[in-house]
C-alpha cells in the first residue's frame, strides 16, 4: 500500500469546501500538549477569533471538539430540560434532525413545518408560541443547507423573546458567509461548523452561548445527560479563568486550522467576506440562467453560499454529477429526500466562493447539458 494521495478537486457541494493552503499548512505544524501553556494561549486567541466571527461579546464562546452535529448536540442536550416543550422549525433535512435530538432529550417537539426550499414562516411560528405556552426554547436553522433557504433568524429571535423562550440558531452554513449579529439580534445560542464558510477541515464545532442561556444550564433541574456535552464540565476546560482541568485530549492540529481559517477572516474582514459571497453568489444564478438552470429558491429567501438549481426534464442527475467529478474535478451536491433528482446544489463556501470556480462549473455543467 501507499500513501493516500487525495485527487485535487473543487468542492462546490453543501460543504466541506476547499482549505486555504495557509490552513491547511497550519494543520502540519508540530503537535504540543492540550494543556501546554502556548496551547491554552492559542485557545484563548480562538475564542477572540470566533467572537469576531459571530459577532458577540458573549464569554462562552468556543469551539466543540466535532462535527456540526455535535455542536448541535451539544446546544440541545445542555438548554432541552426532560418533559420540557421545544418548538423546532422544519424546512429541510437540519430541522429533521434537531427534532429527532429533542425526542432523545426525552421532551416533547412541537414542529412548524414549512415547505422545503422556504424560510420559516413567521406567521406560523407566531401562531405555535401563543397556542403552545408551555414552551420553552426555540430551535431553527439560519441557512438551510440541503435547500438553499435562508430563515429571516432575527424577527424568529424577537418573537420568541417576546414568548419568554430561549432561541438555539443553527449557523452552521451561515457563519462568515452571510451577516450574522449574534449580539445585535439577541440570538441566546448558535452553533456552527468549521468546514462549510470558514473553509477548514471538518470536525469543529464553533458555538456561543448568552448569560441568559448559561444562567439556564447552572440552575438546571436535571443534570445534563451526556457527559461529554456537559457545558458545566466543558468549561473548566475552555472557560474563562478556569484551572484548565483535563476533560478531554483537544483536536489540537485541527484547532492550529481553525486559527489560521479565523486568521483569514478577520484578515478579508467579515463585512468584505459577506459580500464577497453575496457577489459570487448573484453571479451564478446569473450565469446558470444563460445555460437554463433556474433557481429553485425565490430571490429574497436565496443563500448565496449555497444555490438550489432546477434540474431541467430529461437530464440524468447522477451521470451529469459523475462526470463533472470525473472528467472536471468538480463536486457539486444532489438534492435531498423529495427535492432527489430535481435539483443540484452549488455551494460557493468560504476559500471556493471565487470567480474561477463559477466560470469551470458553469461551463462544465454548460458541457455536460446541452452538449447536442
Ligand atoms: C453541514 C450542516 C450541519 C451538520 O454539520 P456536520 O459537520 O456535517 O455534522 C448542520 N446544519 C447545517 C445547516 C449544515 O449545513
Amino acid at each position: 500500500m501507499n500513501p493516500f494521495s487525495p485527487p485535487k478537486r473543487i468542492l462546490m457541494g453543501p460543504g466541506p469546501s476547499n482549505v486555504h493552503p495557509r490552513v491547511l499548512e497550519a494543520m502540519s505544524r508540530p503537535t504540543i500538549g492540550h494543556l501546554d501553556p502556548k496551547f491554552i494561549e492559542l485557545m484563548d486567541e480562538i475564542k477572540g477569533l470566533l467572537k469576531y466571527a459571530f459577532q458577540t461579546e458573549n464569554e462562552v464562546t468556543f469551539a466543540v471538539s466535532g462535527p456540526g452535529s455535535v455542536g448541535m448536540e451539544t446546544c440541545l442536550v445542555n438548554l432541552v430540560e426532560p418533559g420540557s416543550e421545544v418548538l423546532v422549525c422544519i424546512n429541510g433535512v437540519f430541522g429533521g434532525r434537531m427534532k429527532s435530538i429533542v425526542e432523545r432529550c426525552d421532551a416533547k417537539p412541537i414542529v412548524v413545518n414549512n415547505p422545503w426550499g422556504s424560510a420559516v414562516d413567521l406567521n406560523l411560528f407566531e401562531d405555535t408560541l401563543k397556542n403552545n405556552k408551555a414552551i420553552t426554547v426555540c430551535v431553527f436553522v439560519h441557512a438551510e443547507t440541503s435547500t438553499g433557504a435562508k430563515s429571516n433568524i432575527k424577527a424568529l429571535t424577537e418573537i420568541a423573546h417576546q414568548h419568554n423562550c430561549l432561541v438555539i440558531a443553527d449557523t452552521v452554513t451561515s457563519l462568515g458567509g452571510i451577516p450574522l449579529k449574534i449580539d445585535e439580534w439577541n440570538i441566546d445560542v448558535a452553533y456552527s461548523g468549521s468546514q462549510k464558510c470558514l473553509s477548514c477541515p471538518p470536525g469543529l464545532a464553533p458555538i456561543t452561548f448568552n448569560s441568559r442561556a448559561v444562567e439556564f444550564i447552572k440552575n438546571r433541574e436535571n443534570i445534563v445527560q451526556s457527559w461529554f456535552m456537559d457545558l458545566n464540565l466543558v468549561l473548566g476546560y475552555w472557560g474563562k479563568g478556569a484551572k484548565r482541568a483535563y476533560h478531554h485530549t483537544a483536536p489540537i492540529n485541527s484547532l492550529y486550522a481553525l486559527h489560521e481559517s479565523l486568521l483569514l477572516l478577520k484578515e478579508e474582514g467579515i463585512e468584505n467576506s459577506w459580500s464577497r459571497h453575496q457577489k459570487n453568489g448573484d453571479e451564478l444564478v446569473s450565469e446558470l440562467e444563460k445555460i437554463g438552470l433556474k433557481p429553485f429558491v425565490k430571490v429574497n429567501e436565496r443563500l448565496p453560499q449555497l444555490t438550489s438549481t432546477t434540474i431541467q426534464d430529461g437530464i440524468d442527475d447522477a451521470s451529469v454529477r459523475k462526470s463533472l467529478l470525473q472528467k472536471y474535478n468538480i463536486e457539486i451536491g444532489a438534492g435531498l429526500g423529495d427535492l432527489s433528482g430535481k435539483v443540484w446544489r452549488i455551494g460557493l463556501m468560504g476559500y471556493s466562493s471565487n470567480e474561477e470556480n463559477i466560470n469551470a462549473c458553469v461551463r462544465a455543467l454548460n458541457e455536460l447539458i446541452n452538449k447536442n
